[in-house]
């Protein structure tokens, strides 16, 4: 039952208006709190000034008194807010709580932990799933984008360790210059590739030439024979030696002696053809292995070299004379090394005979 008392103007009591209200039945605070709250057990109920049950669900519970109940203490005391509770029942729920300071009624939503919690933990775990999906998508394609952004400039980078393989320059085109980096990066590779070959193809030329005269020495001389015996040229093999060459040196001095040395290689490379191969074997001595089987041919081409050599002037030092020695592969000797040895026995019995001549092992009508 609810009371309220009635007032005149001059505070004069007059009387009473009081109502009962039948809990049980269908009544006004029901009409208000009808909603229906069955989310995952919760459920809404009003408790008097003295903790009774007057609104829950569960009519039999209307009008019991809640003794059991850990939370009424605290929320007469704060009025509003929530707390974890144990029911009367002993089950462990969590509670918002509201007061109405007009009737002194304190109205209460309240939800077993465990229920929430579990739906909380479902929500969690979904979440968790979702984001870690989200991440593991999210680092695939970074991993993807960085990978595609930084393959080309791993490739180029791989190849500036390679820039000595042949074809390396192909393998460096391949890669496409789809952003200014990698174009810069590409262009200097190929720059330095181009570069690099000039490099190799100057070091083998250095490797293989004499510095003083530009013929090819020894070691150059042996790849053209390799070369010849592989694809078994026939060849004559023309040794030369500039005469009393010593005396110049003494005479007009080393430097000077170096001039005939380049002025007699000059003679030789315009002498002899392209297929040629002119090289110093030594000190003031000469090989020259000209692709040709017939001593004519050979015998001629050394006849002009030394007199187009007795004829040219040389500064002051005047004209130079040469012998020349000369042998054929594989007609004097199927071993290279002994026809060279040939050549040479063949110069120094031009020496013997008074120099300024030519002497082969087959004689020549010319
Ligand atoms: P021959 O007619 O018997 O061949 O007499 P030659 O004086 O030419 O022969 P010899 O072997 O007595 O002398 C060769 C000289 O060549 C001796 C050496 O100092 C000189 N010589 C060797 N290499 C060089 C060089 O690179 N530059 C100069 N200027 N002289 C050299
Ligand atoms: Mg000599
Ligand atoms: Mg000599």
């Amino acid at each position: 039952m609810m009371s309220q008392p009635v007032y005149n103007g001059k505070d004069n009591y007059l009387g009473m208006i009081s109502g009962t209200i039948y809990l049980q039945q269908k009544n006004v605070i029901n009409d208000m709190l009808s909603t229906q709250y069955d989310y995952k057990n919760s459920h809404l109920y009003v408790l008097d000034q003295d903790d009774r049950i007057i609104f829950h669900p569960d009519e039999n519970r209307i009008g019991e008194k809640i003794i059991n109940n850990s939370g009424p203490a605290y929320i007469r005391q704060h009025q509003k807010g929530s707390i974890q509770l144990t029911n009367s029942l002993g089950v462990d729920n969590l509670a918002g709580f509201a007061h109405i300071p007009s009737v002194n009624w304190i109205v209460i939503s309240q939800q077993p932990t465990d229920a929430l919690l579990a739906q909380a933990h479902t929500l969690l775990f979904k979440v968790s799933v979702g984001i870690f999906i989200f991440y593991l998508f999210i680092f695939l394609l970074v991993w993807w984008i960085s990978n595609f952004i930084s393959s080309p400039l791993n490739r180029l980078a791989k190849m500036a360790s390679m820039l000595n393989q042949a074809e390396i320059e192909d393998k460096i085109k391949e890669v496409d210059p789809w952003y200014f980096e990698v174009l810069k990066f590409r262009t200097s590779l190929l720059m330095s590739s181009e570069s690099f070959s000039h490099r190799i193809a100057e070091l083998k030329q250095h490797v293989n030439t004499d510095p003083l005269t530009g013929l090819y020495n020894r070691r150059g001389m042996q790849l053209f024979l390799n070369e010849l015996l592989d694809t078994c040229t026939e060849f004559a093999v023309l040794a030369i030696d500039i005469d009393v060459f010593k005396k110049i040196n003494d005479q007009y001095g080393h430097d000077q002696g170096d001039v005939v040395l380049k002025t007699l290689a000059q003679i030789m490379q315009t002498n002899f053809r392209e297929h040629d191969i002119c090289c110093r074997s030594g000190g003031e001595e000469f090989l020259v292995l000209m692709t040709t089987a017939d001593p004519l041919v050979a015998h001629k081409a050394a006849e002009r070299l030394r007199l187009t050599t007795q004829d040219n002037q040389i500064n002051q030092m005047g004209q130079i004379t040469i012998s020349i020695g000369i042998a054929f592969w594989p007609k004097d000797a199927v071993d290279v090394a002994a026809v060279l040895k040939i050549a040479d026995n063949k110069l120094y019995e031009v020496k013997h005979s008074g120099r300024n001549c030519i002497c082969s092992t087959v004689k020549s009508s010319a």
